[in-house]
């Protein structure tokens, strides 16, 4: 459903290097998919490349086969969810009720459809006591929350996520891995939680320095600490023995 091909691009401060280079992979339907990487490595660009946000300097990127471009964007965007690293970026109404309405509303669903989009989300992440606050009023991990709950809200066919679990409470975290894992959707996940990764995501993209370092099954990928350590990552908490030295094996799962 997703295709990406030859991807490059640069930020128009920095002169010489790319943030992405040579980016190509395909996504199926319903694969959830793992984006992880050292800071700095990609991830952020590579997702606000996806969504039409960020322009490349080169390559192709198609969504259910229609090739993200100027007259297409409208069209591609609505197919595309997009959960910001910083939730700031993303709640803009007064309240939460408002916000988590806001994307059903726009599609001009019938009011009934909206009011009940909007409290399955609140209630999947278990946040419906937030629904009058002011968003500027929440925590960091409750605005990351009610976010993503406006993006949930607007059932998109694929889902792009930054970073949803930083930020959250371990009961949070966990509702939130339950959550994305009983959706359907097509998923993209950027994460430095590689924990979550291996429980969500069956395939896992590894970017070093914009390029794509590494694509294969998460239980190999998360598994060998040599090629973590060698993207500047470490081996997930789970699979660690917490032994001195350990990060040079290749963990089991257990
Ligand atoms: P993190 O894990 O820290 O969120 P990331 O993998 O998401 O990192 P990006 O934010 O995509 O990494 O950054 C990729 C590269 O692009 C980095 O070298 C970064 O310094 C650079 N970069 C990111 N945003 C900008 C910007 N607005 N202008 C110029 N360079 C940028």
């Amino acid at each position: 459903m997703l295709n990406v091909s030859d991807l490059s691009l640069k930020y128009s401060t920095s002169k010489d290097s790319f943030a992405l280079r040579d980016i190509g992979f395909s996504v199926r339907e319903g694969e959830r998919i793992g984006l992880i990487g050292a800071n700095g490595a990609g991830k952020s660009t590579l997702l606000l490349t996806l969504c039409g946000i960020l322009s490349p300097l080169s390559g192709r990127i198609s969504v259910d086969n229609v090739v993200l471009e100027k007259k297409t964007l409208s069209a591609v965007r609505q197919k595309i969810g997009m959960v910001f690293q910083n939730p700031d970026d993303q709640l803009f109404m007064p309240t939460i009720y408002e916000d988590v309405t806001f994307g059903p509303r726009n599609y001009g669903l019938p009011e009934s459809e909206i009011e009940d989009r909007a409290e399955t989300a609140l209630a999947s992440l278990g946040i419906v006591h937030l629904k009058n606050r002011l968003s500027h009023e929440l925590s960091g991990g409750e605005k990351r929350l009610a976010a993503l709950a406006g993006v949930i809200s607007m059932r998109p066919s694929l889902l792009l996520m930054d970073e949803p679990s930083a930020f959250l409470d371990p009961m949070a975290r966990h509702r939130l891995i339950e959550v994305l894992g009983g959706l359907s959707q097509t998923m993209l996940i950027a994460t430095h939680d590689l924990d979550m990764a291996l429980d969500l995501c069956k395939r896992v993209i590894l970017l070093k320095n914009g390029r794509i370092f590494a694509d294969a099954p998460a239980k190999e990928l998360l598994c060998n600490a040599d090629i973590l350590n060698e993207c500047g990552l470490m081996l997930p908490l789970s699979l660690s023995r917490h032994q001195p030295g350990n990060e040079t094996q290749v963990a089991e799962i257990p």
